[in-house]
């Protein structure tokens, strides 16, 4: 099928025309149909946003400059994020049981080694007994 001006549009990251169904549909009331499409086709808008979280401004408020500021700031302050997690663990007891649960579920291996150093320092073994 032939790409029209109704079917299709140029990327410019690609420069080349691809069928609208290689766009993202945007929802915009002021468009026909209430419906836009993103500028870049899917994978180049993909590139896009990606190069856009990770160079957020640390003030924009995006979650993932959130993300990383928290993240930064619990790199340069171990002692207080233990304390901090400790407390939120302590005051949401449901969500750390289901947040412990899918950890387990998502790292068994670790999970298992967890398991048995726990079983070594009960019986009073050093790290290094195997
Ligand atoms: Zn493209």
């Amino acid at each position: 099928m032939a790409l029209t001006e109704e079917n299709g549009k140029v990327c410019p990251d690609c420069g080349v025309p691809r069928p609208l169904t290689e766009f993202y549909q945007i929802r915009a009331a002021r468009y026909v149909g209430g419906i836009r499409y993103s500028a870049s086709c899917k994978m180049h808008q993909k590139i896009r946003n990606a190069a856009a979280r990770k160079n957020a401004a640390p003030d924009s408020g995006t979650r993932h400059a959130i993300r990383r500021a928290n993240k930064r700031w619990a790199d340069s302050n171990p002692e207080a994020n233990r304390d901090s997690q400790a407390r939120w663990r302590k005051s949401h007891p449901e969500e750390a049981a289901e947040a412990h649960r899918r950890w387990q579920l998502a790292n068994p291996e670790a999970n298992r080694e967890k398991a048995r150093r726990h079983l070594r320092k009960k019986r009073g073994e050093s790290e290094s007994d195997a």
